[in-house]
């Protein structure tokens, strides 16, 4: 016998125990990441919060020993979100490095082991801005000048862990010390200048358009901005204390407007092509048109992976190597080229001029090695596989190449080097393969 309040009982008790058996509440995942070393082989580490999409990072102590308070604040923030991940927004993963100049820190200098300022080491010779390009001479701390803006642009080891650590960031904070104010990137990018409000309004720091005292040529910020990622830096107020409520607060408002301030990375229009943003921020990011050449080809996705032909190499996006130097590749195209003529290993190979691998017979030098350095080394160009000997370059030119994994290289008269357009030869070959099944079908 049910009666309809017997009835209405059940419904009730069900209504009310459910929510006692529903799933808790998914707990973000943390996890401890070593992303790269220093050039004395410090370890650099970041801890990251959460499984969203949208990827935040703080970035602690680029100015090493001076700033050392910058380390402290990041350090802690790490055990605080740590201890805490449910702080984190759903929708976000935020990374915390605590140095990103682990020998600064150990040497007592604001310079890394090579004597190069970080903050003045990046290449932002690409956004509207002539004023914060890159220079050799820069304004350091107090405004004081000196020759640390590294050899060329993204020369040092720590500016290339970063470098491609942020290839996929929405937004990233860099903290230093100690000025009391927080300001967005120096070219006009409106995620950058909302985010620094927020975080100034957060953190009860001063909100500053512009850092007034000297030009900053080189800085991560601007040349993060540069490519679409909102990008602050918080100068603490002091240089001795990490000022942890404050930033905490700063970095929480972040978190809570996240979704609103950071903008996704965008897919770019390059030679009348669309490139899918991550392409196009690797392309730009390691030299753009001077380099790789322009796209001449939409992206395709095959095999769950997004490829695109540029002119002297084919850019890959490998998603399984997020958080790497891999995330996007050039395709091993260097792998079906045959040896130029002549190329026999050297006996001889003095360093630094003559660089010998472990992993290889081939060595490089002189005009090959500095190119294959300057421009990514392993990471970009993979191994030799051959010695230099002589070839037809696709110009007609009988020159000096030299096969890479990734890439051919090229001497011109000037002593200049350049790739190969194995980006072209791919799409020929790729063409030339659909008209030959099409005449099969005929
Ligand atoms: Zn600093």
């Amino acid at each position: 016998m049910f009666s309809v309040q017997r009835s209405l009982f059940l419904l009730l008790l069900v209504f009310f125990a459910a929510p006692l058996y529903a799933a808790p509440a998914r707990r973000p995942s943390v996890e401890d990441l070593t992303i790269g070393a220093s050039a004395q082989g410090r370890p650099i580490t970041a801890l990251r919060i959460g499984d969203g999409p949208i990827k935040l990072v703080i970035v602690g102590n680029t100015h090493g020993a001076p700033e050392a308070n910058t380390y402290a604040l990041a350090t802690m923030l790490a055990d605080h979100f740590r201890a805490n991940p449910h702080e984190v927004p759903s929708a976000i993963r935020l990374y915390i490095i605590p140095t990103i100049n682990p020998d600064g820190l150990a040497l007592g200098t604001r310079f890394n082991a090579r004597g190069v300022d970080l903050n003045r080491n990046m290449n932002t010779s690409f956004d509207a801005c002539p004023d914060n390009d890159w220079r050799v001479t820069v304004f350091g701390a107090y405004g004081i000048v000196s020759d640390t803006g590294g050899p060329y642009p993204d020369s040092e080891v720590e500016s290339r862990v970063l470098r491609s650590f942020l290839l996929d960031a929405w937004g990233a904070i860099f903290l230093h010390s100690a000025a009391g104010n927080v300001f967005p990137a120096f070219c006009d990018h409106a995620p950058s200048i909302a985010m620094a409000q927020t975080y100034a309004t957060g953190s009860s720091y001063r909100y500053m358009r512009f850092w007034d005292q000297y030009v900053i040529t080189g800085g991560m910020h601007d040349w993060a901005a540069s490519l679409g990622i909102a990008a602050i830096i918080p100068e603490l107020v002091t240089g001795t204390e990490p000022e942890f409520e404050q930033n905490l607060a700063g970095v929480q408002a972040v978190l809570a407007a996240a979704e609103q301030l950071l903008p996704a990375p965008e897919d770019r229009v390059e030679n009348g092509i669309v490139v899918p943003a991550l392409l196009w921020r690797f392309w730009r990011m390691h030299g753009g048109n001077d380099l790789f050449g322009p796209p001449l080809a939409p992206a395709v996705v095959e095999h769950g992976m997004t490829r695109q032909i540029f002119e002297r190499a084919v850019l890959e996006i490998h998603p399984e190597w997020a958080d790497t130097p891999y995330l996007v590749q050039l395709a091993p195209l260097g792998r079906t080229r045959t040896s130029p003529a002549g190329a026999a290993p050297r006996n001889e190979c003095p360093p630094p001029e003559c660089r010998r691998f472990t992993e290889t017979p081939y060595a490089i030098q002189g005009a090959f090695a500095a190119f294959w350095e300057r421009h990514g080394g392993l990471a970009t160009f993979g191994f030799p596989l051959s010695d230099e000997g002589m070839a037809y370059a696709a110009d007609g030119a009988w020159r000096v190449q030299q096969v890479f994994e990734r890439a051919v290289f090229s001497l011109h008269d000037d002593r200049s080097v350049s790739l190969e357009p194995l980006g072209w030869a791919f799409l020929v070959r790729e063409r030339s393969l659909v008209s030959a099944a099409a005449h099969q079908v005929r």
